[in-house]
């Protein structure tokens, strides 16, 4: 048996300032926070409300929304309302570019509605003093007692502070390639802009910081860094990650990794839905990389086998899938109705040979009949052989077993 300790485990985690958004704690020890963005235009009010719903009901923590002109600066204070008439009081972050500072200095209720200001370093400058941009934004945050978060962008990074540290590499002894320089200068931008900010007068526990590259390794070398010289609380997220399992794949390769150094307070996995798709897959992918990982639990998780040529038929998969798509579903009432719910783990597998184990693993399992068995499908409670089911019905009379388990 090995000693515990031999047992390897995620790092501490990376001690940082606790920010509070609304009624969310971000960093300082709190729980990996999850939170999203909307892609509607926020000037559609009722479409923006419908989307922060949806993204809150799927266990977004908080939702950011683009405020990009008059008009989606207009909307929001509506917004805010629709979505308290809904219950609904997960808070709302303003995504701005270029004039953000004019658009919260000539719409207060926006400035007030909003529970945190996202400015990118990028396009709100600060160095030169004619440009006040950044300083006004800061001045509107402190004046309301809002947070921000300083995101700095690979694909938006600050030219200016980029050129002067290309001038310096060139000119220095032992210059570095171009990417580690760019990588210096992500660094850079967020933690020089966090300082400004401290400057202005805003307290180190209204600042949340990001530096999100679209590259896996450069993601992973820029945050490490980041951390190593500050104690800013973060937000993770992989820019521009891309569509489909390739967006999940780089996400979750890139988050996991730092996730595990102890780095991270909140993220967002910025998938980039297919027409027409879902939305809240980011959060569904979000939740399942932290509860995997084992930082965070949301949902009952289903285990379920990758079927072969013994499983006999496409019942096997059906039933995986329904028993996800409900547990899914029905979450946002269980979570009230019975705590901890959240901790069931739920066993749908396709044959003998992995079926029965897995499934006493499980606080409740099925294994379903593979070729040449006789066709009956043992259920398994808390570890004992419960039930066995047979017939047409094995799906449903499996899904009814799970509604009585979680009753119970
Ligand atoms: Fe195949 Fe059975 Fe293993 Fe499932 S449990 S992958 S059906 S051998």
């Amino acid at each position: 048996i090995l000693p515990q300790d031999d047992v390897a485990g995620p790092a501490p985690r990376h001690q940082t300032t606790q920010v509070m958004v609304g009624n969310v704690a971000v960093g300082g020890g709190a729980p990996i926070v999850v939170q999203s963005m909307t892609n509607t235009d926020t000037a559609d009010v009722d479409g923006t409300i419908a989307q922060v719903a949806a993204l809150s009901r799927a266990g977004s923590e908080m939702v950011r929304i683009t405020v990009d002109r008059e008009e989606a600066a207009a909307a929001v204070p509506h917004i805010r309302d629709g979505l308290r008439k809904r219950g609904i009081t997960t808070p709302l972050i303003g995504d701005f570019h270029y004039i953000g500072h004019k658009l919260l200095a000539e719409h207060p209720a926006c400035a007030e509605a909003l529970d945190k200001y996202r400015i990118n370093p990028g396009n709100v400058g600060f160095k030169n003093k004619r440009d006040t941009q950044f300083a006004d934004i800061i001045e509107i945050a402190n004046k309301n007692n809002k947070p921000v978060r300083i995101g700095a962008n690979w694909g938006s990074l600050d030219q200016e502070l980029l050129t002067k540290l290309m001038d310096e590499n060139t000119a220095s002894p032992n210059p570095r390639d171009a990417r580690a320089v760019t990588r210096e200068a992500m660094v850079q931008s967020a933690l020089l802009s966090a300082a400004r900010a401290q400057e202005l007068g805003m307290p180190k526990n209204k600042i949340i910081l990001s530096a999100k590259v679209s590259a896996v390794q450069d993601l992973i070398a820029v945050y490490q860094e980041v951390v190593r010289r500050s104690d800013y609380a973060i937000h993770l997220g992989l820019t521009e990650a891309g569509m489909g399992s390739k967006g999940i794949v780089a996400s979750s390769a890139a988050l996991g990794i730092l996730l595990q150094q102890g780095i991270g307070d909140t993220i967002r996995i910025s998938l980039t839905p297919e027409p027409g798709g879902d939305r809240t897959l980011e959060v569904q992918v979000a939740q399942e990389l932290l509860q995997t990982m084992g930082f965070r639990t949301f949902v009952p998780l289903v285990a379920a086998c990758p079927g072969c040529g013994r499983t006999t038929s496409t019942t096997f998969q059906e039933l995986a899938r329904s028993i996800q798509d409900f547990i899914r579903d029905e979450m946002p009432t269980w979570k009230t109705k019975y705590p901890g719910v959240e901790q069931l783990n739920v066993a749908v597998m396709g044959c003998i040979v992995n079926g029965p184990g897995e499934s006493k693993h499980a606080n409740i399992g099925i294994s379903l009949p593979g070729t040449g068995e006789a066709p009956a499908a043992p259920v398994f409670v808390d570890g004992k052989k419960f039930r066995t089911l047979r017939g047409p019905t094995i799906a449903t009379e499996f899904k009814a077993l799970v509604i009585d388990y979680i009753d119970q």
